[in-house]
């Protein structure tokens, strides 16, 4: 859940993100990783805080996320104090690597290379936690992969995937 306490203030901290632990896994201030069109006399938090759909902090109501997030310690030189808070409930976003999965996702992965139109790449179509270079890098190799002519160029295709296992995530 990405839960946002928009404060009364240009800028909160100089981080773009932060870790946290507890309820909240990172703590992020959108407009420092940017120059754009903001507001200049507020800013943004953004708080991730983990949750499986359904369970007791997913069915919270949004003001109780705000005060959730307010009451961790979160190396802020304050307690912000949101004139609003919003909230985005994302239902699938990690991969969750339960006991078995490696062999499930074998079957699928066996099943979508018997498919001669299909490709599966991405974080959900590869089941890996992975950054947006990454993302944008799988992209880039399935578009050198298909020549002008339609014809796809599995050689390449196929070493570019195993490149992909080495993607390491950054923070
Ligand atoms: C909270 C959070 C913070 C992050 N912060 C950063 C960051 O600061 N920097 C960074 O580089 N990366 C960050 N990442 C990682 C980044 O978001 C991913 O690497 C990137 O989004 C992966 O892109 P993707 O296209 O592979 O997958 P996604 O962006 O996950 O896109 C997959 C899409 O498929 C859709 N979908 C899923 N199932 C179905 C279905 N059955 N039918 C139709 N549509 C479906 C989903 O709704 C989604 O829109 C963050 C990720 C999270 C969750």
């Amino acid at each position: 859940m990405l839960v946002y306490l928009v404060v009364d203030r240009p800028q909160w901290t100089e981080y773009d993100a932060t870790a946290a632990d507890g309820p909240v896994a990172r703590l992020s201030e959108p407009k420092n990783y940017r120059d754009g069109p903001d507001p200049s006399d507020r800013t943004v938090l953004c708080a991730e805080v983990p949750a499986d759909v359904g369970d007791a902090a997913w069915s919270l109501a949004d003001d109780d996320l705000g005060s959730l997030v307010r009451a961790r310690q979160l190396d802020l030189p304050d307690s912000p104090a949101p004139v609003a808070v919003e909230t985005r409930r994302l239902p699938r976003v990690y991969p969750r690597y339960r006991v078995g999965f490696a062999a499930d996702l074998a079957g699928l992965e066996a099943w979508a290379a018997g498919q001669p139109r299909l490709l599966t790449f991405g974080r959900q179509g590869l089941f890996v936690p992975d950054n947006t270079h990454h993302a944008l890098a799988m992209g880039d190799a399935a578009a050198a992969a298909l020549g002008p002519d339609g014809a796809f160029d599995e050689g390449s295709w196929v070493a570019a995937r195993d490149g992909f296992r080495s993607h390491v995530v950054e923070d």
